[in-house]
Order: structure tokens, then C-alpha cells, then sequence
């Protein structure tokens, strides 16, 4: 059997276009295998999608860098996440920007996130109970907004809490096979770009207490 190391996972992204050397950097240092269970931990390195909690996954870590890399040429200081799960995608976003806010709606999560983000030092980043599909409009404008889960519409509650020049991340379609978009606010005009093709895990409305 053969185990991934992280230097091999860094070379695969940057063959994959992967090229933002701070979004590379930020991947080298956060521990990938900590946000999994240590039953998986020695498949932390493969750049693919694993389970977490909750009928959950962690993205690809492909995706992960990509999403991260388009929402870097906002140049942000603030970041929104939709879909904290795990964390990891938060943590990254914490070295490379001022301030992440998080949101997730399965409890379980959201209070394991939290718990261990703040454990292990990343006290940039803010965790939120509640559903991503309103954002969090408290904290808003957002100079970027990063959702980690698919939905059928760009939810206009997440346009409209984009800073000018700012730029959503989301993944856009039905079950299976979602169009990856990077969506750029200027004055009232919303700007698409396709970035991939992708297979997200989808943005369930509501709240949960699992
Ligand atoms: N970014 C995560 C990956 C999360 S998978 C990581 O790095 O590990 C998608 C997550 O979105 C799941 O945790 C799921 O519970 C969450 N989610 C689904 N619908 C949501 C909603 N409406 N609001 C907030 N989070 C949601």
C-alpha cells in the first residue's frame, strides 16, 4: 500500500495548475490528517475527498486549493465559509486572510470545528451555528465568500453580502455534478466564470442538532 506524503500532494497541485505559492504554502501547514479520523488519517495526503462525521466529507484537496487560489485574486481581508465541517478549509483560509467567519448547520460539527480550531490557535477564524444559505449578514460585506457545499441557485443572500470586487466561490447544480463558479461583484453586476466541474455534497436549508 502506498502512503501520500504531503510533499507529493504539493507537487500534484502544482501540476494541476495550482500555481498561488501562499495558497500552497498555507496547505504545507496545516496538518490535514488532524481534521479526520485517525482511522483515515493515513489517507490524509491522497488528493481526494474523504468521509467526516455527519455524512460529511472534507473536499478534495485539489478543490480545496483551487477555491482558495480564486477567491485569493479578491485579494480579501475578510472571508466567509459556508459548511465549516471538519474545519480544514477554514484553517487554511485563516493563514492567508485577516478574518474568516465560518458557518455550519449540523450542531455536532459546528461545536467540534470550534472547539478545535480555537485548540489548536487559529483565533482569526469565527464559527457560526446557522444556515449558510442566508450567509451572515452581521458580518458582511465580505470581500470573499467561499461555499463548501452545492446548491441548485446562487443564493442572492450570499451576492448580496459581496464587498465590491468581491468574489463567491460556489458550486452551482443538482445532485452529482455541479458547475464550479467564481462569481465577481461589480456595483449590481454579478460576473461567472466556470472554474471546474465538481461533485459536492449538497447546501441543505435549515438547521440541525445532529
Ligand atoms: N469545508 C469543509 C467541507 C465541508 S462539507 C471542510 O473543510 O471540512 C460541506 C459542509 O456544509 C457540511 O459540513 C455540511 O453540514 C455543511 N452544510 C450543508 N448545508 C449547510 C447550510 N445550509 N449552512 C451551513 N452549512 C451547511
Amino acid at each position: 500500500m502506498t502512503y501520500y506524503s504531503q510533499t507529493m500532494l504539493i507537487a500534484e497541485l502544482s501540476s494541476m495548475g495550482i500555481t498561488d505559492s501562499n495558497v500552497l504554502n498555507a496547505i504545507t501547514q496545516v496538518p490535514r490528517d488532524h481534521f479526520m479520523s485517525a482511522a483515515l488519517a493515513n489517507r490524509a495526503y491522497e488528493n481526494t475527498a474523504l468521509p467526516i462525521a455527519c455524512e460529511q466529507t472534507i473536499s478534495q484537496p485539489f478543490i480545496v486549493a483551487l477555491m482558495t487560489q480564486a477567491v485569493m485574486t479578491a485579494k480579501p481581508n475578510k472571508v466567509l465559509e459556508i459548511g465549516t465541517g471538519s474545519g480544514y478549509q477554514a484553517a487554511i483560509l485563516s493563514l492567508l486572510v485577516e478574518q474568516v467567519v465560518s458557518i455550519e448547520r449540523i450542531k455536532t460539527l459546528y461545536e467540534t470545528a470550534k472547539e478545535y480550531l480555537a485548540k489548536q490557535g487559529y483565533d482569526n477564524i469565527i464559527c457560526h451555528y446557522g444556515d449558510g444559505f442566508k450567509g451572515y449578514p452581521q458580518g458582511a460585506p465580505y470581500d470573499g465568500i467561499l461555499v463548501t457545499a452545492a446548491s441548485e441557485k446562487i443564493p442572492d443572500a450570499l451576492c448580496q453580502q459581496l464587498a465590491e470586487g468581491g468574489k463567491l466561490i460556489i458550486p452551482v447544480g443538482g445532485y452529482g455534478s455541479q458547475r464550479l463558479l467564481e462569481i465577481t461583484r461589480e456595483g449590481e453586476n454579478f460576473h461567472q466564470k466556470l472554474l471546474d466541474h465538481v461533485i459536492f455534497v449538497p447546501l441543505l436549508p435549515g438547521t440541525s442538532t445532529d
